[in-house]
C-alpha cells in the first residue's frame, strides 16, 4: 500500500496495514512526518494553549483576581519554546513507530501517473515512481486563502502562520467562527491581548448544543472579547506602519494589530493529478469516499482524514485510515460505534457528544435535562472555578441517555464517561446509582443526572 500523506488517518493506516503483515510506504511531502496534526494543526495549537494557560495563570484567577499572571512579560519566544519540544516529541514517537512497523517513508510529493503508479518529487527535484496494489489519499486541507485576504505573515496570517508569530499583539482581529477561529480567539484573549471575532453569520458553532454556546457567549463577552457576528468582510487592509482595518458590510471598522483568517480549509488534492486515475473533488478539493470503506470512485484507492471532509478531526481521521486499511486486506472490522465526541479547545473548552436538545426537539423524543454547574462540586471549590456547565439529556420514555454537553474546565476530558454510557445504550440510573470519586469534577454527572431524575420522577 502506498499511502500519500503521514497525518492522523495516514499513519494509522500505514501502522494496520504494516500489522497485517503488508508492505507499506508512506509520502510525506513535508520535511519530518506528522501532518497538519503535528506541525501545523491540533497539536500546536494545543500546545500553545497548555503554554498560554500555564504561563497566564489563567486557571488560578477565580482565585486570585484577573489580574494575577505566573509570568509578567509573556513573549512570542515563551510560546515558540515549549511548542518546538512538544513537536519534536511527536515526530520522535511517530518516526519510532514507523520503524517498529517497518513501515519506510519517502520525502517528497506524490501525482498519480497510473492507477497503481505514484511518482514522488523530492525537493531536490530527483524522481521517483513506485508500484501498489492499494493507494491511500491521506493528503488533508490546506488554509483556504482568498485574494482579497492580504496575507504577509508579518500582521495578517493563517491558521498554520500564526503558531509562529513574530510578536505578541496588543490586539487581535479573527475573521471565522468555526472550531479553529474560535480557539485561537480564546486562547489569545486569555494572554489579554484584545481580540475581535468577526463571523458573516448570525451565529457560530451550530452543532453545539445552544444553552452551552449562550453560557459560552457570556464568558467571552464578560471578559471583553468583541464579537462582531451578522455581516461580510468587504474589505481588508494592511496598513503601511502596521496595523490592520476591517471593514465589515454594516459599515463596521475594526481595528487591529494583527489579523488571523481563519474561515475554512481547502482539501490538497489540486497538485495529485486525480485526472489520471479518474477521481473528482468539490469546489474546496475535497473527495467522495463511501462512508463504510472509505473507497474511492476508483475502487482500489481509498481516502481518510479532512481530504474527504466532515468531520475532520484527527480523532475520527486515525479511525477511518485503519478502517481503510482495514478493508483493503480483507479484514471487515465492526462498524464504528454510533457516537464519537467533539472537543473544542477554546478557553474554556467544550466537548458534547450525542444529540443536541435541539435535535431532541425536532426528533419529538420527549425528554428532560439535568444541569450541574462545576461551582456546586467540591473539587470545583478546590480549583476555584466560578465558571463551567455540564448538561445531560435523557429520554422521558425509555430513560435513555441521549446526549452530553460540556463547557468548561476539563470537558474534553470528562466527555468520555458520557460517550461510554451513551454508546452502552445506558440509562440515567447509572448516573444515579454509581459512586463516582470525591471530590472531582466527574461529579458534576451525578448532580446533572440527579437534577433531571428530580424533574422526572415528579413529571
Ligand atoms: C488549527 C487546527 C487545530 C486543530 N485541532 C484539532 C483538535 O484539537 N482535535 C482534533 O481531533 N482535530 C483537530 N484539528 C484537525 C486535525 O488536525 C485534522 O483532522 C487532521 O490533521 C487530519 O488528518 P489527515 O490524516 O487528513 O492528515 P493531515 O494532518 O492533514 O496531514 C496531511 C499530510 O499530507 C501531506 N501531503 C499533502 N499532499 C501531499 C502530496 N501530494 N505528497 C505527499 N504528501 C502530501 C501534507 O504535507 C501533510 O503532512 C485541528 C486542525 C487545525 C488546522
Amino acid at each position: 500500500m502506498i499511502v500519500i500523506g503521514s497525518g492522523p488517518s495516514g499513519r494509522r493506516a500505514a501502522v494496520q496495514a504494516a500489522k497485517l503483515g503488508k508492505s507499506v510506504l508512506v509520502v510525506e511531502k513535508g520535511r519530518r512526518v506528522g501532518g497538519v496534526s503535528v506541525h501545523t494543526g491540533t497539536i500546536p495549537s494545543k500546545t500553545l494553549r497548555e503554554t498560554v494557560l500555564n504561563l497566564s495563570g489563567w486557571r488560578e484567577r477565580g482565585f486570585y483576581g484577573r489580574a494575577y499572571r505566573v509570568k509578567q512579560d509573556i513573549g512570542a519566544d515563551d510560546l515558540i519554546v515549549r511548542l518546538r519540544k512538544t513537536l519534536d516529541h511527536e515526530v520522535e514517537v511517530l518516526e519510532h513507530q514507523f520503524n517498529r512497523n517497518a513501515v519506510k517513508t519517502a520525502n517528497g510529493e506524490a501525482r498519480f501517473v497510473g492507477p497503481h503508479e505514484i511518482e514522488v518529487v523530492a525537493e531536490n527535484g530527483e524522481t521517483r515512481i513506485f508500484h501498489a496494489a492499494h493507494v491511500l489519499i491521506a493528503c488533508g486541507t490546506r488554509p483556504f486563502r482568498p485574494d482579497y485576504v492580504p496575507f504577509d505573515g508579518t500582521s495578517v496570517f493563517d491558521s498554520d502562520e500564526i503558531i509562529e508569530l513574530p510578536q505578541l499583539p496588543r490586539s487581535l482581529a479573527v475573521i471565522g467562527a468555526g472550531v479553529i477561529g474560535v480557539e485561537y480567539a480564546t486562547i489569545f484573549s486569555a494572554l489579554d491581548v484584545s481580540v475581535t471575532l468577526i463571523e458573516p453569520r448570525d451565529s457560530f458553532l451550530d452543532f453545539i448544543d445552544k444553552e452551552l454556546i449562550d453560557e459560552f457567549m457570556h464568558e467571552l463577552r464578560d471578559r471583553n472579547m468583541r464579537l462582531r457576528f451578522g455581516a461580510a468582510v468587504t474589505s481588508i487592509e494592511a496598513k503601511e506602519g502596521g496595523g490592520v482595518t476591517t471593514t465589515l458590510a454594516d459599515g463596521r471598522v475594526v481595528a487591529s494589530e494583527m489579523l488571523l483568517f481563519a474561515a475554512g480549509r481547502v482539501g490538497a488534492t489540486d497538485r495529485l493529478n486525480l485526472g489520471a486515475v479518474g477521481i473528482a473533488t468539490d469546489h474546496r478539493g475535497r473527495i467522495v469516499v463511501d462512508p463504510k470503506t472509505l473507497q474511492t470512485s476508483a475502487p482500489h484507492i481509498y481516502a481518510a482524514g479532512d481530504v474527504i471532509g466532515f468531520p475532520s478531526l484527527a480523532s475520527t481521521s486515525m479511525e477511518q485510515g485503519r478502517l481503510a486499511a482495514c478493508h483493503a486486506f480483507g479484514l471487515a472490522p465492526p462498524p464504528p460505534p454510533e457516537f464519537f465526541p467533539y472537543g473544542i479547545y477554546s478557553v474554556p473548552e467544550i466537548s458534547t457528544v450525542g444529540m443536541t436538545e435541539e435535535e431532541v426537539r425536532k426528533r419529538e423524543i420527549p425528554y428532560e435535562c439535568g444541569i450541574a454547574r462545576f461551582r456546586e462540586t467540591s473539587r470545583g471549590h478546590i480549583m476555584g472555578l466560578n465558571t463551567g456547565m455540564m448538561k445531560m439529556i435523557f429520554s422521558t420514555r425509555s430513560r435513555r441517555l441521549l446526549g452530553v454537553h460540556i463547557v468548561g474546565e476539563g470537558a474534553t476530558e470528562l466527555i468520555h464517561i458520557g460517550q461510554a454510557v451513551l454508546n452502552l445504550k445506558g440509562t440515567i440510573d447509572y448516573f444515579i446509582e454509581n459512586t463516582f470519586n470525591y471530590p472531582t469534577l466527574a461529579e458534576a454527572y451525578k448532580i446533572a443526572g440527579l437534577d433531571a431524575w428530580n424533574r422526572m420522577a415528579r413529571g
